[in-house]
């Protein structure tokens, strides 16, 4: 079976692991380019699994489903796996261990795909840029699906976008795992910084796996740095033409801010663009973002007066740093997708004045103690939830701290302690920030940031009628 004349797909009978958004859309690919396809997903030997299984047979997606054990593998040639899905999963390592190739979504994605990719990746600001770069590049007027992590599946646009158009995919590490031949024509690493080491084991994997984004570049692609991440600049590799991104200082080739100003070194000359001031997206890490979205256009030429009107109107996504309401004059942020610690430093570095923060949730195993400083310097009051709560509250123990078992709780707390009328009360910011998973709590950080909002609305509420 063929792809297309350059990519040939290395099976004709592909077992696709995973069965949630990724995984159908791969399997419906397949499907449409004829092979036998048997999808696998533990939920399927689950209560109510076999009617769903046997409902995705009927609509067409797969030939056959089956539970993910290693006996799924019998007579296949081939594994796609769902991002959600480890490499270590005993099915991939059976597969391995037979020499059935093993490959992820997004590389299926890329070989069936028309349109040249512009990839994304890093550990915080992927969906934010992503977002970005597509409404750049719409703005421009060409043809254009954002896809990946944020949202849509890549094999899921892959076909639909025309060779003269651009596939804008977010990439998270946990997919570069199993990716051979995947090239595009673009990669950008925003940053790197320890996360998802309970997965990767320790930052050199982590970063090593990153790098796989840019491993088979050549020569007419090109690739883009932030330029003030050394843990980025170190791992610098690949055959593309390179291009840097810096929120402090002039870069060769990219897009930079000094002085209060953003300006692209484009092909030997350097073009001011606008005042930073004018980004519409708040926060410093923000600036870093838009100026990486700002590198990873410039070989499509955008016209600057495009770019600046994009830049000047984009509010960024839902659940990052997202104003949600001001009640009593008490302003409300959700900024849910902080996952990690880093995320909650640069939100917690965008406010000027004290914040009372929600944290917690599903520890990653993360060390808390370097925020201690910056989070005892915004922080008038901790409102801990979830199963964190008892290392956070250890790892900043001159900060204020109250526990709350439920998100309704904690927002009450939150609430009491930001409005100025309480005794001691100081802070107008109450941020959702958690640092932590959502899963021991909610359905995923979404699930959280619209809960979050829910109960602001309920505070909102009862504050008109009262
Ligand atoms: P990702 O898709 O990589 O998780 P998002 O754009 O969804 O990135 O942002 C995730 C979280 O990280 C949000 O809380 C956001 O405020 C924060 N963040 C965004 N950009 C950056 C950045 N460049 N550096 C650090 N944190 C960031």
């Amino acid at each position: 079976m063929t792809i297309d004349a350059r990519h040939p797909l290395p099976g004709t009978r592909p077992l696709v692991m995973g069965a949630a958004r990724s995984g159908l859309a791969a399997a419906r690919l397949l499907k449409r380019h004829g092979a036998e396809v048997r999808l696998a997903d533990r939920r399927f030997a689950e209560t109510g699994g076999a009617a769903r299984a046997m409902q995705l047979r009927r609509e067409g997606v797969a030939d056959e489903c089956a539970a993910d054990q290693p006996d799924a593998l019998a007579g296949r040639d081939l594994v796609v796996l769902s991002p959600g899905i480890p490499v270590e999963h005993p099915v991939g390592a059976a597969a391995r261990a037979r020499g059935i190739p093993v490959i992820s979504e997004l590389e299926l994605g890329f070989l069936a795909a028309r349109a040249p990719l512009i990839c994304i990746t890093g550990t915080n600001g992927k969906s934010t840029t992503t977002d970005l770069v597509g409404a750049l590049v719409r703005a421009a007027g060409r043809e254009v699906a954002v896809c990946g992590n944020i949202g849509r599946a890549l094999c899921e646009v892959a076909e639909s976008v025309s060779a003269t158009g651009l596939l804008v995919v977010e990439v998270s590490s946990f997919q570069l795992e199993t990716v051979d031949r995947l090239r595009p024509f673009v990669a950008t690493w925003l940053n790197l910084t320890p996360d998802h080491l309970e997965r990767h084991g320790d930052l050199k994997t982590y970063g090593a796996l990153k790098q796989r984004l840019f491993a088979r570049q050549q020569e007419g692609d090109w690739s883009v740095w932030n330029a003030d991440d050394r843990a980025v600049m170190s791992r610098r590799s690949g055959a593309a033409a390179p291009l840097e991104f810096s929120a402090e200082r002039p870069v060769d080739e990219g897009a930079f801010a000094q002085d209060g100003r953003i300006a692209l070194a484009w092909r030997g000359g350097v073009e001011p663009l606008m005042p930073a001031a004018e980004l519409r997206l708040p926060g410093a890490h923000n600036r870093s973002n838009a100026l990486a979205a700002l590198a990873t256009v410039l070989p499509l030429e955008i016209a600057p007066d495009t770019l600046r009107e994009v830049l000047r109107g984009y509010a960024g996504l839902e659940h990052r740093l997202e104003p949600v309401a001001t009640v009593e004059g008490v302003r409300f942020v959700n900024d849910s997708k902080a996952t990690n610690v880093r995320s909650l430093e640069v939100a917690l570095k965008s406010f000027d004045e004290p914040v009372v923060l929600i944290a917690g949730g599903r520890d990653k195993g993360q060390d808390f103690t370097p925020l201690g400083p910056l989070v005892a310097r915004h922080v008038a009051c901790l409102v801990l939830i979830g199963e964190g709560a008892e290392r956070i509250a250890a790892a900043w123990p001159g900060v204020p701290a109250v526990r709350a078992d439920t998100l309704e709780r904690a927002v009450d707390e939150a609430f009491r302690h930001a409005r100025p009328t309480s005794a001691g009360g100081r802070a107008g910011v109450v941020l959702l920030s958690p640092a932590c998973a959502s899963y021991d709590m909610f359905q995923d950080y979404e699930d959280r940031g619209r809960k979050f909002k829910a109960e602001v609305e309920r505070l909102r509420v009862a504050g008109v009628a009262s």
